[in-house]
């Protein structure tokens, strides 16, 4: 009738629920009660590390209740390697022994084994001499089936909800890449997707740019030893290997690497997988974990898919990014055109509104093209203006920007900058156009710049520009090649 009970029951917990530990705690709970045990523990086998570990217990303290076991060791590694149950009536003339309690007096220990593997193993102690007669042995045996179907069956479905979560993953990023938008996004998001589809610390994406590898996005709870943006020489390990072989890389143990080599403070294990697009590496997908040996080659397959499909999306989003350069490009002197000027601007305002910064807007324009034009032609006079584009560019800082807002006129915006300011960087634009030697024109080129800042004169973009504007024609006005600060402030203006 006991027979029937116990089986009943274990039968029962099999199908209570697909929960690893929560079928483990029960199949145990089981054991202890029917068999008058102090302590019953499962551990399973990881075929990988070639040991046994505790993964559920009753019985033991806190601190002894997360052992692992070579294969070998122990009754249970006996039990284990020669898959069959191992009985120690009383431990202490048992040669395997292995004690983890003080007070257990037999053991016994059975394999759990689904078709002809091993996959864990069932650890019966009692505090009692001799406690496990031929009767009970066998019942337990009969049990420890039920309770390796039932670990089998978790384990499958654990694996199975593990692959849902990671093929959902797979398309999530598939799905948001699709959809057009800026690479630094789409990294940021891919890295977050992943670590938590992966459960995995730190998440980070480096791209290569010319001979250098650069940290470009990273998600995660390691501290980063390096500030994004950060350069490496692609040269460095444990690139080149990534980069040549084109092959993931999983490094277990990387304390004893040198310090400056670190990417993240506690990271202790790393998985890299290159990103390829087309057969070109355009940079690597890294895992890392504070844990020593934390990855898996069979975690591996999924990961490559999800790289596979990020470096895709990285090449789209270059492209796209590209297209959207061109459109914002003068096709002429390769700087921005008015249509970026135009976006920028309003950016700059804003800025400028938020932070209490000052802003300016300087529109210039060259003086008598159209002779200029009439005098050497028109081919001469597109490389006047190639020439003064670059000019204005050399000469500005890099936050400025410089754009041909049409014909022979730029527009330029130069950020935290206050008026006098602004009419001094003008004032040394013209000085330079008016000193430079133009290639096959004999004479003086000159200028006209007007001057009009935010707030004073504008805070809105169309007032800003109507404002520099009106300064640039008061210039032209009073004898050309000469700077012109908006005479008139917005407050006087309102005021009359
Ligand atoms: P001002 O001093 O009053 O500015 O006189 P301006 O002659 O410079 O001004 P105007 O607006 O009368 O003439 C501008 C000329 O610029 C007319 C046009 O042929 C020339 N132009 C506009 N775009 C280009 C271009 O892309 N290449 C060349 N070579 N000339 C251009
Ligand atoms: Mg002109
Ligand atoms: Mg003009």
């Amino acid at each position: 009738m006991e027979k029937i009970a116990v089986l009943y029951d274990a039968g029962q917990a099999v199908l209570s629920t697909f929960d690893l530990d929560e079928v483990l705690q029960r199949i145990l709970a089981i054991a202890r009660d029917y068999f008058h045990l102090q302590k019953v523990a499962i551990l399973l086998f990881d075929k990988e590390a070639q040991q046994l570990c505790v993964r559920s217990q009753i019985g033991w303290d806190a601190g002894n209740d997360k052992m692992c076991l070579g294969y070998h060791e122990g009754l249970t590694g006996a039990a284990a390697f020669k898959k069959q149950p191992v009985y120690a009536p009383d431990v202490s003339q048992h040669p395997r022994y292995i004690c983890t309690a003080q007070s257990t007096r037999s053991e016994l220990a059975i394999p759990l084994m689904v078709r002809d593997e091993v996959v864990g193993v069932l650890d019966c102690q009692s505090d009692r001499l001799n406690h496990f007669d031929r009767v009970t042995i066998d019942l337990l045996t009969l049990f420890s089936t039920q309770a390796s179907i039932a670990l089998q069956n978790a384990r499958l479905y654990s694996l199975e909800r593990q692959r849902a979560r990671q093929l959902e993953a797979i398309n999530t990023i598939a799905q948001q890449s699709t959809a057009v938008m800026e690479l630094e996004e789409l990294l940021t998001r891919a890295c977050a997707v992943i670590q938590q589809a992966f459960q995995v610390q730190h998440v980070s994406i480096f791209l290569r740019e010319e001979s250098d590898l650069v940290l470009r996005a990273h998600h995660g709870t390691l501290t980063p030893c390096i500030p994004p943006g950060e350069r490496f020489p692609a040269g460095r390990d444990p690139w080149p290997h990534l980069l040549a072989a084109s092959g993931s890389l999983i490094e277990k143990n990387l304390s004893s690497g040198p310090e400056h080599l670190r990417l993240f403070a506690e990271a202790s294990s790393r998985m890299s997988i290159p990103l390829i697009s087309f057969g070109q590496t355009l940079g690597v997908l890294t895992l890392h974990s504070s844990q020593p040996d934390a990855f898996r080659e069979s975690e591996l397959q999924p990961l490559e898919s999800v790289a596979d499909i990020c470096a895709n999306s990285i090449q789209n989003a270059h492209y796209v990014e590209r297209v959207k350069q061109l459109a914002y490009l003068d096709g002429l002197t390769g700087i921005f055109n008015r249509r970026f000027f135009e976006l920028r601007i309003v950016d700059e305002v804003e800025r400028a509104r938020r932070y209490g910064a000052g802003m300016a807007v300087v529109m210039a324009d060259i003086d008598q093209f159209k002779k200029l034009n009439d005098e050497f032609g028109h081919l001469l006079g597109d490389e006047v203006l190639r020439q003064v584009s670059s000019l204005f560019h050399q000469n500005l800082r890099k936050i400025d920007v410089v754009c041909r807002y049409g014909g022979e006129e730029f527009a330029l915006l130069l950020t935290q900058t206050s008026a006098q300011q602004a009419v001094t960087v003008a004032e040394k634009l013209r000085k330079l156009v008016e000193e430079w030697q133009f290639p096959g024109v004999p004479r003086t080129v000159t200028i006209s710049a007007g001057v009009a800042v935010f707030p004073d004169h504008g805070v809105g973009r169309d007032e800003l520009i109507r404002a520099a504007d009106n300064a640039l024609y008061c210039a032209k006005q009073t004898g050309r090649n000469r700077v012109c600060l908006n005479s008139r402030s917005r407050v006087a203006a309102a005021g009359g």
